[in-house]
């Protein structure tokens, strides 16, 4: 690199996007009195319109960062999902503990944490050139930073990936989504699952439900939080719905298209001075909800890494790997299972799936729960 003037951060740990895992990173580091500094692209943490629902397994990160309370006064807790055929039959109704909420409010709420501890964070700032050995880092501004290490949590289309492994790129998964924000109370979550397609309700505050449905096409649509549709287009790729709540919408609302982009499975999270968090790591199919509360996962494990190896970043990075592969090869492979029960078009295999949902809760259950009470400190534990 040329640069007439270098930034010296290099006692700070240097995080790269201030998404879900790159600020709940920040919020861990921080609390522990590390230096953190967060650079992040876009000019705020904005993200318009989509809802995202934490399972108990992120719920149980957000308490141990200490925002769990805020984020669940300012958002929603469905405590019933209900399943329903694509003739508006109930499948099943289980109980659930998740927080529903739109994802401004959770970045928000972690954001507010992380300056609390006067954390620095950078906007404007886009990661475009990365030293791995010393650490340098340049951004399309022109700035340049030398840092300590980089934990990259820029997100599916991470550079910091590119830099390790420049062949390798988003795939299309075969899915792809519409989403909108409707003007309306709701209390339970609720799926409809239909040939070729599922719709997902849910409440994200008092007085608005986050509405998603997913299409199995080979249409592939952008990946992309802000491309918009319209209603038309929807209910075209819509057209074998009989989802009430796809009939009902009106064109009041905005309606965004999306396409789901994963990646290969990687053998190695981390190269030199770059460990990988979320889905920079590993995005999956967002069929069970757990890329978020990965990230999340992700997040306080390698915080907590860093803090008991007491800065031995190789040892962090050793453990981390060894922890989370497992973990993440599974929740993957739980996805696309749930993507392609989602989507059945036969008749009679649907007919089977619902019967299993209604009457052996247990078995179509069993796998989620799994995931749901994972103990990441006893995790922790057992690798020391
Ligand atoms: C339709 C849909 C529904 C979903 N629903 C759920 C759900 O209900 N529950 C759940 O747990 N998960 C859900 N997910 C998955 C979840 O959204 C992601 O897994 C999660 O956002 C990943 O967090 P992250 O921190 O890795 O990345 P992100 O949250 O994407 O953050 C990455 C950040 O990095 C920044 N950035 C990128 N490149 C650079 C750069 N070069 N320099 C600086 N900054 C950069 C970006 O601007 C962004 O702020 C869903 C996903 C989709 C597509």
């Amino acid at each position: 690199m040329h640069n007439i003037f270098v930034n010296d951060f290099s006692n700070h740990i240097a995080i790269i996007g201030a998404g879900i895992s790159g600020l709940a990173l920040g919020c861990i580091l921080k609390a522990a009195g590390f230096r953190v500094v967060i650079f992040e692209k876009a000019k705020d943490i904005s993200e318009e319109g989509a809802g995202i629902s934490i399972s108990p397994n992120g719920t149980n990160i957000l308490k141990l960062i200490g925002i769990y309370d805020e984020l669940k006064y300012r958002s929603s807790n469905p405590l019933k999902a209900l399943h329903y055929d694509n003739h508006n039959n109930i499948i099943s109704s289980f109980t659930v503990d998740v927080l529903t909420t739109s994802r401004q409010t959770l970045y928000k709420v972690l954001l507010e944490q992380y300056l609390s501890n006067n954390g620095d964070i950078y906007f404007e700032h886009e990661l475009i050139e990365i030293d791995e050995s010393c650490c340098e880092l340049k951004f399309l501004n022109n700035d340049t930073y030398k840092v300590l290490h980089v934990a990259a949590c820029d997100g599916i289309n991470s550079f910091c990936r590119k830099k390790i492994l420049p062949n390798d790129n988003p795939i299309y998964s075969g899915y792809s989504v519409w989403r909108t924000i409707l003007n309306m109370r709701s209390e339970e979550i609720k799926t409809f699952l239909g040939p070729k397609h599922h719709i997902v309700a849910y409440p994200i505050n008092e007085a608005q439900t986050s509405l998603v449905a997913a299409i199995k096409t080979d249409k592939k649509y952008k990946e992309s939080w802000r491309t918009k549709g319209t209603l038309d287009e929807l209910k075209k790729d819509l057209v074998i719905s009989k989802s009430d709540l796809i009939l009902k919408l009106d064109d009041s609302t905005d309606f965004y298209k999306w396409g789901v982009y994963t990646r290969p499975s990687l053998k190695t999270l981390y190269s030199k001075n770059i460990t990988l968090l979320g889905d920079a790591a590993h995005p999956i199919v967002p069929f069970i909800g757990q890329g978020g509360c990965l990230a999340l996962e992700d997040a306080y494990l390698f915080g907590k890494l860093i803090i008991s190896s007491d800065m031995e970043f190789s040892i962090a990075q050793k453990n981390y790997q060894k922890i989370r592969m497992p973990r993440i090869k599974k929740i993957k492979a739980l996805s696309e299972r749930q993507g392609h029960l989602n989507h059945i078009s036969n008749k009679l295999i649907s007919l089977t799936r619902n019967f299993i949902m209604r009457h052996m809760q247990f078995i179509a259950m069993r796998d989620i729960k799994k995931v749901w009470e994972y103990d990441i400190d006893n995790e922790i534990y057992k690798i020391k």
